[in-house]
């Protein structure tokens, strides 16, 4: 993520739409009118920047983080919401001081419920992650009851919940889905814990079966479409982060003519390049295919050659357009989630690495 000294003194620029947060929060309440809402905050809020993300999703439930000190750092802000984190603690360092600033640790794996164990002088509510066939964190089923066992003898655990995480919601008709449901549903029974979690955005909107006691949205809160084969737009969510540059050149070339790095694109005919101040080094992602749609004054501009630290050029056929115009890298103009087909990659990811500490809010 890039500092606010390096933000500053560029001409590409990121600014945060606080209603826009607050609209996509009454939307996931909308699709999940029964169940209260984690909001996932993780990675700085997706780049959005965690601090102004809180303060503006305050009414959610509760703030889910990767790690704990991302949670204490927010929680010494002064946020005294419902903090989670979803990947627990790794020493009995750092499960004291979750207990001290009264956050909650997702309990993933054996190796946590030892330490809780050995430290009898805390009390804190814990979330116990089933392994339901994603195969990345949490207890297999066949172990969970052991697991409860273990963590109900614990004089430190005073409430368990119970959490689950789809390894396939963006595809809400993959089978893996029905039988990751039915799995935690036999385990809800089997623990007689029913306060549970496990639909991330894209389950929020496409299997309300999922949707249980708490939901766990991230990436719709942004405004960018969780789901395969369905726009932000048409699931009513707004674009959150706004990342803008100008033009600062426009190139009159030859037919022929080779544009940027490696002379990868070459001009089919005589045209008007022109060039942006937005590059890799302000997070726009390098491996953006030549055709990359770019905003410029209400024309889509195809993007050509490489992507360079500083800079990007597009193709000005058809358009008027010069220098010192307007530019959306991407925003309510151009969804991230079409710059991000276009890169080969998903929006978490240019979102992530685009935003930071520096991010001006708007309205
Ligand atoms: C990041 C994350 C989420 C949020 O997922 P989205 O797809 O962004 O809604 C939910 N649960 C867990 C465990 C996560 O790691």
């Amino acid at each position: 993520m890039l500092s606010s000294a390096i933000m500053h003194t560029r001409i590409a620029q990121v600014s945060i739409d606080n209603e826009a947060l607050r609209h996509n929060l009454s939307q996931v309440k909308a699709f999940a009118p029964d169940s209260k809402v984690i909001a996932v905050i993780k990675a700085n809020a997706y780049g959005h920047g965690v601090h102004n993300a809180a303060a503006v999703l305050s009414g959610a439930d509760a703030f889910a983080l990767a790690t704990p000190n991302e949670a204490v750092l927010l929680r010494q802000s002064g946020v005294t919401k419902v903090l989670i984190v979803l990947q627990g603690f790794s020493s009995l360092d750092e499960l004291k001081l979750l207990a001290s600033h009264n956050i909650q640790p997702v309990i993933h794996h054996p190796s946590q419920v030892d330490l809780l164990e050995q430290c009898a002088e805390v009390t804190l509510d814990v979330w116990l992650k089933v392994d339901t066939g994603m195969h990345r964190l949490g207890v297999p089923a066949d172990r969970v009851e052991a697991c409860c066992q273990r963590l109900r003898a614990c004089g430190s655990v005073a409430n368990i919940r119970l959490m689950s995480h789809f390894a396939n919601a963006d595809d809400p008709d993959h089978s893996l889905n029905q039988q990751q449901l039915s799995v935690l549903n036999s385990i809800a029974d089997q623990t007689g814990i029913h306060d549970i979690s496990m639909a991330n955005s894209a389950a929020l909107i496409a299997l309300p079966d999922s949707h249980k006691q708490w939901v766990r949205p991230g990436i719709m809160l942004y405004g960018s479409s969780p789901l395969n084969g369905k726009s932000a737009e048409e699931l009513n969510l707004k674009s959150v982060m706004q990342f803008e540059s100008r033009l600062i050149a426009v190139q009159n070339l030859k037919q022929g003519d080779a544009i940027g790095y490696g002379s990868l694109w070459q001009c089919p005919e005589d045209m008007r390049v022109g060039v942006v101040a937005a590059g890799y080094a302000d997070g726009y992602p390098r491996h953006a295919k030549s055709g990359t749609p770019v905003w410029i004054n209400g024309a889509l501009c195809p993007l050509v050659g490489r992507i360079s630290m500083d800079s990007l050029c597009v193709d000005l056929r058809g358009v008027e357009i010069s220098v010192g115009e307007r530019v959306v890298l991407w925003g309510r103009e151009l969804s991230v989630d079409v710059v991000a087909k276009h890169a080969d990659t998903i929006s978490y990811e240019l979102l992530c690495h685009t935003g930071a500490g520096f991010v001006s809010s708007t309205r």
